[in-house]
């Protein structure tokens, strides 16, 4: 059992999910097939199913070119992206198990980026693959529902185990670390996750997975409670309410003008 992430596009990232017995994989969010397609040969995989979050061209862009070069694929795709997912062959829905050769995964609903973005939750391997919801130290922009629902869908994964991996969409890590920072200057493990960003992205590395238990700690959008947070965003909008919903709602827009 393994996960693999295959850099797709400028910052988008593919994943391969391998069962090692079969030697069979899947693959979730897919922009550029080709470069998928090296990948699983260069390893010795079979690619069976494609498995995408969500319907933007960044994550399903390359389905249309993995089933021409790779008949029979099993394609998934959300009932709430109504259609919208290329290729698709089976329709899933909150609560559905998913599996990819003997490894299975659950579909948790998380709308809010759009209305049929899901995550797929790999227990047995620890972990979850969260799209354009979750990335590390931030979240994806609301495109197709409200703060409430975005905040509900975060809820979501932050209910996982706290081990749990996160693998997101985008390496987006350094910048969201540097908007963290202007709401929680003096979050020490928001700093140190900062300049061990700075210091991988350097090198040339990935910054995924996180954990949950991490982003806890440093993701703004999880920590609407923090009084750091709060005190912060209440100098720049003395009239803001002190309820989750609008502290995130500010922070997310804020995030939108950084
Ligand atoms: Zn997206
Ligand atoms: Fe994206």
């Amino acid at each position: 059992m393994a996960i693999i992430p295959v850099p797709q596009l400028s910052d988008n990232y593919a994943y391969l999910v391998i069962d090692d017995t079969s030697k069979q994989c899947g693959v979730v969010d897919c922009a550029e097939a080709d470069k998928v397609i090296a990948e699983v040969e260069r390893r010795g995989l079979q690619l069976i199913a494609v498995l995408p979050t969500h319907w933007h061209h960044d994550h399903v862009g390359g389905n249309e070119d993995l089933v021409r070069a790779i008949p029979g694929l099993c394609v998934y795709g959300a009932r709430g992206e109504h259609g919208r997912i290329p290729a698709q062959t089976h329709e899933v829905d909150d609560g559905d198990t998913v599996e990819v050769a003997s490894l299975k995964a659950r579909v948790i609903g998380i709308p809010a980026h759009t209305n049929g973005h899901i995550a797929y939750y790999f227990a047995a391997l620890n972990a979850v693959f969260t799209g354009d919801t979750l990335f590390i130290a931030g979240c994806g922009r609301v495109f197709e529902g409200r703060a409430q629902t975005m905040v509900d869908s975060l809820a979501k994964l932050a209910a996982l185990p706290d081990s749990t991996q996160v693998y997101c969409g985008h390496e987006y890590t350094e910048k969201n670390l540097r908007f963290a920072l202007t709401l929680e200057p003096n979050n020490q493990a928001l700093k140190s996750k900062y300049e061990w960003a700075k210091d991988e992205r350097a090198a040339g590395r990935y910054t995924v997975p996180s954990t949950i238990r991490d982003e806890k700690q440093f993701n703004p959008f999880l920590r609407t409670d923090s009084p750091e947070l709060r005190a912060n965003l209440k100098q720049l909008v003395p009239t803001l309410a002190d309820d989750k919903v609008a502290v995130f709602a500010k922070a997310r827009e804020l995030k939108d003008k950084f």
